[in-house]
């Protein structure tokens, strides 16, 4: 059986290691820093197999010099971005087989965030980086809003099952924007409590499922009557596309 345990980071991100059950050896997901890494591998007796980046973004890649000094070890990355200590190179299609801890992992180009942005996935789980967020997606730093859009709709499409991994804690925020956009959503409501309790405890919200994102997540709800008013309403204009939508909202949350 699979594991996948979160590591706290700077000031909100999660860095997430991978292992099976019954063996030592874990991949690490966009290590933003070493320091982490090296306790909870010492404190637990780990060995890392292979370090996996989402995006070039210096608060998912800043570990990797320090790691890879202790460590002779695949470091994957982006194939569209320039990320030093890249042994390896992912785009969709591609099957990235961690033998040492038993799965093998598909690759998703997910551009929107980053242009290269990649995503991690089994039929169980998903790492998302900062494309797809709890309650919310990331801004679009060097993408446009149909790329983004139509990386969305990726994500949308794997089994609602699906476990979701992001990069960082920003549901409570994320949730506070869903709310707005959507007053009168009772899973979203239901869903700010129970993150509320959580983060009061100091616990993580992360990971979430699809089927949950679909009911919650604004931006993964552009075709619903109730998205579409309030997007039209902040735009004060009319949206005929659900990346019209998209935008709309993407922009709403900015200034938000
Ligand atoms: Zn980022």
């Amino acid at each position: 059986m699979l594991e996948i345990l979160p590591l706290p980071a700077l000031k909100d991100n999660y860095i997430w290691l991978l292992k099976h059950s019954e063996r030592e050896h874990v991949a690490i997901v966009d290590p933003s820093e070493a320091e982490p890494v090296f306790d909870y591998l010492n404190d637990n007796k780990l060995t890392p197999a292979a370090i996996l980046i989402t995006h070039h973004h210096w608060d998912h890649v800043g570990g990797i010099p320090a790691l890879t000094e202790c460590y002779t070890i695949p470091v994957i990355t982006p194939a569209l971005e320039e990320v030093q200590g890249s042994t390896r190179k992912a785009a969709e299609n591609d099957s990235i087989d961690l033998q040492e801890i038993g799965c093998c992992l598909s690759v998703l180009d997910v551009p929107g965030h980053t242009a290269g942005a990649v995503a991690y996935y089994t039929d169980e789980f998903v790492f998302s980086g900062d494309t797809l967020f709890t309650a919310g997606c990331g801004r679009m730093f060097e993408g446009t809003a149909p790329q983004m859009h139509t990386s969305l709709s990726k994500f949308k499409a794997l089994p609602d099952t699906t476990k979701i991994y992001c990069g960082h804690e920003y549901s409570e925020s994320n949730l506070r924007f869903a709310s707005t956009v959507e007053p009168d959503n009772t899973a979203v409501q239901t869903r700010q409590e129970q993150v509320s309790e959580l983060r009061k405890q100091s616990r993580p919200t992360v990971p979430t499922t699809l089927a949950l994102e679909k009911q919650t997540n604004p931006f993964l709800r552009c075709e619903e009557p109730s998205v579409i008013r309030a997007a039209t309403e902040y735009k004060q204009a009319e949206l005929n596309q659900p990346h019209q939508v998209f935008a709309a909202l993407r922009e709403w949350k900015d200034n938000f």
